[in-house]
């Protein structure tokens, strides 16, 4: 179940939120509100839609597929040959 969130800037200050500052999402770039909740937590509200961002943040639903393997950068080939012994 989910409340539903105030919609404005006045709406939030109402409900217990306090405004800290402006910012961006580190993970996708855009444009964000940073506030502290009526319970004391930081919660990025994204300045667009005026909602929390981690509901819409679309750069956090992609990280669920997997990275690019960069070992295989070092495994390719090259590099220093194995004695067979680990070092001491
Ligand atoms: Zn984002």
């Amino acid at each position: 179940m989910r409340k539903s969130f105030p919609r404005t800037h006045a709406a939030l200050v109402k409900e217990g939120f306090g405004y800290i500052a402006a910012g961006t999402c580190s993970d996708c770039g855009a444009g964000i509100f940073w506030y502290r909740t009526p319970l004391g937590k930081r919660l990025p509200v994204d300045a667009r839609r005026n909602l929390p961002h981690f509901w819409i943040c679309g750069a956090r639903r992609n990280k669920s597929s997997p990275a690019p393997r960069q070992l295989d950068l070092f495994e390719a080939g090259g590099g220093v040959k194995s004695s067979g012994r680990a070092p001491a």
